[in-house]
């Protein structure tokens, strides 16, 4: 599609002539909101909060214009471009092996788009970005907000104070909570002042396991309020709702919606993606806005902020239950991918597994990569013959976390994909070649959180079968120790166990 300019307005059109996409458009008039014009109210439900190219909108353009020729919507250019730099507008992407281009029908022109975001539908240099800028809908909260009756920890509490405030204040929060502290409660009290204020909010994670995993617990909390799920290829696309929950990833068609949003897990993805995702956040949210940020593992700039007071945090160092986190012992097992390779496993590794099976204890052992898990599940199998393997590219892992939760799987070997996310309750955990790279700080730290994490079995044992202990291993127990130090000063822990 082309523009051209009359009165200081946009105008599409078809023809070439005194037109120019709208990435080559210095300025984009808005007119002013004309308060007597009758908006779509389907228009305005689909578009409030919202950042969609016109493929996204099944009215006809005419009537989108009038929209905006009225001051009830902004057209912004998809692609800005400052010298021989662009940026996508919808997703931040500036670098240019992420940018392409094609003869596209719709301007004519050898046309710019952009690769980073295609699976939300092309935006190319002619999409103009469309955003609402007339009134909200309005919504009405029914009588009571949150039906959630449970009880706080103390150290819970005193988080989910904060995370009210913070959504009071529109301030920005870091709740560090350890694994297993039980990390959503603690938002209840959050979601529900900012409900009762008529205020937006949403939940934004990196993963869609996640998201199903939420949904009904929220539902059956705020069973009154319409509730978002949203993730690639959800129903609730165009459901205009008080509370959302998201994948980060769907967060790109938002736009200045929220007046708090609460970002989960973030430190799952290394840092180019969480970059992506940091800008997916700031432009989802309003300019006057919380952003509340939850993890058990920060990285270490976080960590340093925190330290030096840059960055308004809690920690919940205790779980539920008031045990101690396990601490992972280091136990050096030599050249291990070498013995791997000639069929062997370290006989001390060998000794541990045996040692599980011989006294039933359901367990995780965590490998580097698929082909060294696929040669120790071999070897393995010769001792017990019922030894499971699983990893991402696994067509049956959902049957096989299942069947571990069944306790019908007594050893699984995993690669990282079991780090976070999944709870057994009563396990052992071991990791073999805890020096590879691919094993930060922050997956040790998720990885020992698997342990220990039910009150009826609150400990676990946890070892970390190395070739040389890396800087990662030692900051990965320091945290680990630091939280359990914590939890003892703070008189949430009923032993000292673990904080020595
Ligand atoms: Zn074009
Ligand atoms: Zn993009």
């Amino acid at each position: 599609m082309r523009f051209t300019l009359k009165d200081n307005l946009l105008i599409p059109t078809n023809t070439k002539e005194d037109s120019l996409p709208i990435s080559n458009i210095t300025h984009i008039p808005q007119p002013m909101l004309h308060p007597t014009f009758l908006c779509n109210p389907d228009l305005q439900k689909r578009l409030t909060g919202k950042q969609l190219l016109l493929d996204d909108l099944p009215f006809p353009l005419s009537e989108i214009q009038e929209h905006y020729q009225n001051g009830y919507l902004t057209y912004r250019k998809g692609i800005v471009k400052s010298g021989k730099q662009f940026e996508c507008v919808r997703c931040g992407n500036k670098d240019p092996q992420w940018f392409a281009n094609y003869p596209c029908a719709r301007c004519g022109e050898n046309c710019l788009y952009c690769r980073q975001c295609l699976m939300m539908g092309r935006i190319s240099e002619c999409s103009p970005l469309i955003s609402w800028n007339g009134p909200a809908p309005e919504t009405q909260n029914p009588s009571q907000i949150m039906a959630w009756q449970g009880t706080l920890s103390e150290g819970q509490k005193v988080a989910s104070d904060h995370v009210v405030e913070a959504i009071r204040q529109n301030e920005e929060h870091l709740v560090w909570a350890v694994c297993g502290a039980g990390k959503t409660e603690v938002l209840f009290a959050g979601i529900e002042t900012a409900l009762a204020a008529q205020k937006r909010i949403c939940i934004a994670t990196p993963r869609t396991d996640v998201v199903l995993e939420l949904t009904p617990r929220l539902k059956a909390a705020f069973p009154e309020i319409p509730i978002a799920s949203l993730y690639g290829g959800s129903e609730d696309r165009h459901l205009y709702a008080p509370l959302t929950i998201a994948t980060t990833h769907q967060l790109l068609r938002f736009y200045q919606a929220f007046d708090a949003i609460i970002l989960d897990e973030v430190d799952a993805f290394p840092y180019t993606v969480e970059e992506s995702l940091q800008y997916a956040a700031a432009q989802a949210r309003k300019p006057l806005s919380a952003l509340i940020y939850l993890t058990a593992t920060p990285n270490s700039k976080w960590q340093r902020e925190c330290r030096s007071g840059k960055r308004a945090f809690t920690t919940i160092p205790a779980r539920f239950h008031r045990k101690p986190l396990p601490v992972p012992e280091f136990v050096w097992c030599g050249n291990w991918s070498k013995q791997l390779q000639k069929g062997k496993l370290p006989p001390n590794v060998i000794r541990w597994i045996k040692t599980r099976i011989q006294s039933n204890k359901q367990t995780l052992v965590f490998f580097p990569h698929i082909p060294m898990m696929e040669k120790a599940l071999k070897i393995l199998r010769d001792i017990h013959p019922a030894i499971e393997a699983v990893h991402a590219e696994d067509p049956d892992r959902k049957g096989k976390v299942q069947k571990m939760r069944n306790k019908e799987i007594l050893v699984l070997l995993t690669t990282t994909i079991l780090e976070r996310g999944v709870t057994f309750p009563n396990i052992d955990v071991a990791v073999v070649g805890a020096e590879d790279s691919i094993f930060t700080e922050s997956a040790l730290v998720q990885i020992t959180g698997r342990a220990g994490r039910s009150k009826d079995h609150p400990s676990g044992v946890v070892s970390f079968f190395h070739y040389g202990k890396t800087e990662e291993m030692l900051k990965a127990r320091k945290q680990i120790m630091t939280m359990n130090r914590e939890g003892v000063k703070r008189g949430l822990l009923d032993s000292r166990e673990g904080a020595k």
